[in-house]
């Protein structure tokens, strides 16, 4: 499977940044190789559909954020799952930690949030992260666990390690740490999915500062399967290189 180089741009963003990041990356495709990587982009709600009609073209799939947990209703304010798909989204980031801070959502929203991406049809991207002073492996193991619904299509879901302490801090995780977590994590996937072949569909990333100049580090892991960025996904020469760092494989 293609590595995964998600970008996340927040609360970030204009219709003219879109427009800057659709010219530079056509120029970057149209003179430079083409990467070993699906690029994917989740921008905020209002500009999805813009998004879509700027990147889709360029093979970058677009993400929603965030989704409810309710299929539809009286919920002012929020976005389903079928509306990402509606406007062209092919993923949606869930339980990012700063949702979970800041939105109080929990792993049992974040576990119904991923049934509603799967039944309209999304890649649930499932965030998870330990904050400072706790145990990583532990931790991160039965936030998975519990973020997961009690059935889940292995087709459709990305894990996204995310230590809260790396996030928009500058600081990364080592990769020998990454790939200690990415181990507890896919030992989890596998006790749910029964199956190890089942387990190994499921893409696991690393984010945390992930930078043009670092990301080559943890793509070279044959246990890291991309990276999810978000302040160096916001510049598209950033976001580009990022993608050359992909070691060369089948596409
Ligand atoms: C993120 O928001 O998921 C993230 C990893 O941010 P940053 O790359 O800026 O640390």
């Amino acid at each position: 499977m293609r590595k995964l180089i998600l970008g996340n741009w927040k609360m970030h963003g204009s219709l003219q940044h879109l427009e800057t990041f659709q010219k530079t990356l056509i120029h970057l495709q149209t003179t430079g190789p083409v990467p070993y990587a699906q690029l994917g982009l989740a921008v905020p709600a209002p500009y999805l559909l813009a998004a879509s009609a700027l990147l889709r073209p360029l093979d970058i799939w677009i993400g929603g954020q965030t989704c409810d947990h309710e299929a539809e209703g009286a919920r002012t304010g929020n976005v389903s799952a079928a509306m990402l798909a509606d406007v062209g989204a092919s993923f949606v980031i869930v339980g990012h930690s700063e949702r979970r801070s800041q939105h109080h959502e929990d792993n049992q929203d974040i576990a119904a949030q991923v049934q509603q991406a799967q039944a309209a049809g999304l890649l649930a991207v499932v965030c998870v992260g330990e904050g400072l002073n706790q145990a990583a492996e532990a931790f991160v193991a039965a936030q998975l666990q519990a973020s997961l619904p009690q059935k889940f299509d292995a087709n459709r879901l990305v894990i996204a390690y995310e230590p809260v302490w790396a996030i928009g801090t500058g600081q990364q995780a080592t990769l020998g740490h990454v790939e200690m977590v990415c181990g507890a994590l896919r030992q989890v996937l596998q006790s749910r999915l029964l199956s190890v072949d089942a387990s190994e569909l499921v893409p696991i990333l690393y984010g945390g500062s992930v930078t043009s100049a670092t990301a080559n580090l943890f793509l070279a892991s044959p246990h890291v399967g991309g990276v999810l960025v978000g302040k160096a996904s916001f510049n598209p020469g950033g976001f580009w290189h990022i993608s050359q760092s992909v070691p060369a494989g089948p596409i």
